[in-house]
């Protein structure tokens, strides 16, 4: 049986980030497979995440940023200055390429396309049963596979989204700012919004996203994109370069407490996932890379990544919210960014604020709908 140091199950983001960072590392000639049933055939995903400077893993020739980002309600426009940060967006196809072409000087990394079945756990070594590759030995194994089962539950909140990369025939955007998030006019009793990444003046990625525990029929996501589409471009005709849609588990649940010695879970199923915005991206960066710092210097022991319970708590105040009065989240977040600056509220949702930050931050808001999820606090 072919034994390796390293084998990653799943070859996604966090999977190809991992290998990239130990390719960077004094581990880089380590024996790794790679295992992913989708092999390079990945759909094309768009990333964006926050940083002041593009990271080193984002591909040079595809960043793409925005230094201003827009709220937009029936009442309100509110757009912000990101200060030192920039909103960088990222198409995981270039992000994808790159990686690959740094693989293929790197013999050591084999990638095959498999599904892996089974991860058995000894004190020597961890064997990997895939379903048509047979079985592969490592020391140890990464674990991004998330089940079906966490996308079905009832209980759990999902954000679920389809967007269109758009081309209009006259100009329609304005370039400079991105919109986080456009409220529909219509009362709906979902937490709804538009997202709109504006590239130029007449292309943008346009998303219409929902937060919610029920099953949401993707056709209704394109119809209310359309409708939307159609008012925002008038008379002007626009084509669809690209389409992406998604669901992405908000919740608390996923956690690297499920890390075992020799399993450790990495990406949305390690709980990498911000569970109250859906962002993931620039968590798996920094992890990853903590974790190739952490098997240089053979910490073998200290996988977890344990949060502080503060943004645990947060995040379950926000959810309880969404899950309970979802119509309140509008007002929440542009009373959040209209009382403070975007990169304070952007390094909140990042977890990188000290508890002084967010005395300051939270102080400002209106408390009721805090309370009221405070006084029914669930973990979600
Ligand atoms: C359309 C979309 C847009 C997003 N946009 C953003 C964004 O702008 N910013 C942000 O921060 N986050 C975003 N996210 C959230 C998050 O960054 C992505 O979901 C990211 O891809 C998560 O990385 P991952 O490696 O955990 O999961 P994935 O990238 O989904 O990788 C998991 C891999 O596991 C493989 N796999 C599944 N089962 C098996 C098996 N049995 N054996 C082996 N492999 C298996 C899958 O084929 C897949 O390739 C987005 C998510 C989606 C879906």
């Amino acid at each position: 049986m072919e034994s390796f140091d390293y084998i990653i199950a799943g070859a996604g983001c966090a999977g190809l980030s991992l290998v990239y960072y130990l390719l960077e590392s004094d581990l880089k000639n380590s024996k790794i497979l790679l295992i992913d049933p989708m092999g390079q055939n990945i759909p094309d995903k768009t990333w964006c995440y926050w940083a002041e400077n593009p990271l080193a893993i984002h591909p040079s020739a595809s960043v793409h940023y925005w230094n201003d980002l827009s709220f937009i309600s029936s009442k309100s426009k509110i757009t912000k200055n990101l200060g030192r940060l920039n909103y960088f967006h990222l198409n995981s196809h270039d992000f994808f390429e790159s990686i690959f072409k740094k693989l293929e000087k790197h013999p050591n990394v084999i990638f095959i396309q498999d599904e892996v079945l089974e991860l058995a756990e000894s004190s020597e070594s961890i064997l990997v049963k895939t379903k048509s590759n047979g079985s592969f030995q490592a020391t140890l194994a990464f674990d991004s596979r998330l089940k079906q089962e966490d996308f079905n539950s009832d209980l759990s909140l999902k954000q679920i989204f389809s967007g269109w990369r758009i081309k209009t025939q006259t100009s329609v955007f304005d370039p400079k700012s991105l919109v986080l998030m456009e409220f529909p006019k219509e009362n709906s009793n979902q937490f709804e919004f538009f997202y709109i990444l504006p590239f130029s003046e007449t292309e943008a990625l346009v998303e219409f996203t929902c937060y919610s525990h029920l099953e949401i029929q993707e056709e209704k996501l394109k119809s209310a994109l359309a409708a939307y589409l159609e008012k925002l471009t008038g008379d002007s005709s626009y084509e669809i370069s690209f389409r992406e849609s998604g669901v992405i588990p908000m919740s608390n649940r996923f956690n690297t407490k499920m890390n075992t010695n020799r399993v450790i879970k990495i990406g949305t199923a390690a709980g990498w996932t911000k569970a109250s915005t859906g962002y993931t991206f620039h968590t798996i960066q920094k992890n990853c890379q903590k974790l190739v710092n952490r098997l240089e210097t053979q910490k073998l022991e200290n996988f977890q990544f344990s949060r502080s319970p503060r943004f645990i708590f947060y995040d379950n105040i926000l959810l309880n919210i969404a899950h309970k009065w979802p119509g309140q989240l509008e007002g929440l977040f542009l009373n959040l960014f209209s009382t403070s600056s975007a990169d304070v509220v952007l390094r909140f949702l990042s977890e990188e604020t000290s508890f002084k930050d967010e005395l300051q931050l939270l102080g400002k808001l209106r408390f009721p709908i805090f309370i009221k999820s405070l006084l029914n606090y669930e973990s979600h």
